[in-house]
């Protein structure tokens, strides 16, 4: 028996959680025709796919992982990304994109 646990960067499925979130079932980053980054969000306060994507994986206090991360910085699907620690080592969502 554990506890649920946040996602958070010191959780051991976060890079997994930020792949997911950036890819097609949370922002779908990409390169549009022009080469611009391009991702969906709905903004706001929107943590829809993050809520989503979390409640897949064992183990996670969802609802206290999306107020873990309102409280730092990051309102909606694609600030957790940007505001978050999902960067490091891999460049930032906004320079690569999606693959
Ligand atoms: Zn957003």
């Amino acid at each position: 028996m554990s506890e649920p646990k946040l996602m958070t960067p010191q959780h051991p499925l976060w890079r997994q959680f930020c792949e997911r979130l950036g890819g097609p079932e949370g922002c779908a980053f990409h390169e549009d025709a022009s080469e611009k980054i391009r991702w969906k969000c709905r903004g706001g306060n929107d943590h829809g796919a993050a809520f989503e994507i979390l409640n897949t994986m064992p183990g996670v206090d969802v609802r206290g992982t999306l107020k873990w991360m309102r409280e730092n910085g990051a309102g909606c699907d694609c600030e957790i990304l940007f505001n978050l620690d999902c960067d490091s080592g891999t460049g930032s969502w906004s320079e690569r994109g999606a693959r």
